[in-house]
């Protein structure tokens, strides 16, 4: 009789299922491992909301995720089985028109290697990611932030887009996971001041927490007045939108100083229009720039970033849960009462 482990399923959006399955074996090149973090992501919760255009369900669900190796397969040399390790869901082809190019997280084949089903007591981990974006977990780095390494590894992508000089004035809309490292990131990188702009109060504080010099809450007035107020009219110097709606798309571009910078960092929905003051755009010279996922690159960087401390993501952790509970978990962000829960797979029900 094979063993078999509990393992939570995407159906459809709005339904998730908790089904009993073999555990998985690695094949040459894999590994398999023992989950001890699955940290829920806004991702997870857009596919589970309206479905999203990386995920095909039925599917086992889950993406981030840390844990120790509980099986390797024939030729793995770098990691053994009780390995602590933390990774992160896909990994380039390496040999398309745009890896070539330096351009991974644009490769080809990236919609056909995601892998999924970190919510569950095993994962099974493709050849590709084992070889380029598994590491080994620090002993004194806690499981439930080493799975931070996924979103970790986009937020260093999307800053190293900014050209952010020394000196600087960022503003981040959006309060969520990534704008709280970002907000971490563009203070490594020099900038002088970083104003956050969220909504509730409770986000607002956890971004002086981890480090911005201010925030402005768009319930309290209009956040482009706010920031024009705070730059002698200008606007800031690179503008990164973490919120994810057309509306602060549109005011991300707006807030930009000319010769500024724009990052579009959130995904909107397939087939969204935004629109953009064209003369904005042309005469004061904004550079716009659309960032999407990570590269390995990137990855070693936020392996070591949450390894050194430069990022602390215990801000964004609003505690652990069990495998029955990701789909409360997935409420509870849509309510924003979490940012992001660790899922732990060997904690019991209750
Ligand atoms: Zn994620
Ligand atoms: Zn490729």
């Amino acid at each position: 009789m094979t063993a078999t482990m509990r393992a939570v399923y995407f159906l459809e959006p709005g339904k998730l299922e908790m089904r009993e399955v073999p555990i998985p074996e690695p094949d040459a090149g894999e590994v398999v491992i023992k989950v001890e973090s699955a940290t829920t992501c806004g991702t997870d919760l857009k596919a589970y909301r309206r479905g999203h255009k990386l995920f095909k369900p039925p599917m086992p669900f889950g993406h981030e995720y840390a844990g120790y190796i509980s099986a390797v397969g024939q030729g793995v040399t770098k990691f053994k089985v009780g390995d602590a390790v933390m990774g992160t869901n896909s990994a380039p082809c390496n040999q398309c028109y745009y890896c070539k190019r330096g351009r991974q997280q644009l490769c080809v084949e990236l919609d056909g290697r995601f892998n999924f089903g970190t919510y569950a007591e095993y994962v099974r981990i493709p050849s590709y990611i084992t070889a380029q974006n598994l590491h080994h977990k620090p002993a004194h780095l806690p499981f439930t932030e080493a799975s931070f390494i996924e979103p970790l590894s986009c937020a260093v992508l999307c800053a190293s887009y900014t050209d952010v000089q020394l000196g600087d004035t960022i503003a981040i809309i959006g309060v969520g996971a990534q704008g709280l490292m970002q907000i971490q990131l563009m203070k490594a990188m020099g900038a002088s001041r970083v104003i956050a702009i969220g909504r509730a109060q409770g986000r607002l504080e956890r971004a002086k927490q981890v480090g911005a010099d201010d925030t402005f809450s768009s319930l309290d007035g209009d956040p482009l007045e706010y920031v024009r107020s705070q730059t002698e009219r200008r606007g800031a110097d690179v503008v990164i939108e973490a919120a994810g709606t057309p509306e602060t798309w549109s005011q991300a571009m707006l807030m930009t100083r000319k010769g500024g910078t724009v990052i579009q960092f959130s995904g909107l929905a397939g087939g969204t229009q935004v629109s953009f003051d064209a003369t904005h755009l042309h005469y004061d010279e904004i550079t716009m720039k659309g960032v999407f996922h990570t590269t390995p690159h990137k990855v070693e960087l936020a392996a070591q970033m949450l390894s050194d401390g430069t990022v602390d993501v215990k801000p964004m952790l609003d505690g652990e849960v069990p495998l029955s509970k990701v789909e409360d978990s997935l409420l509870r962000m849509q309510r924003s009462e979490v940012i992001k829960l660790a899922v732990v797979p060997s904690m019991p029900d209750n």
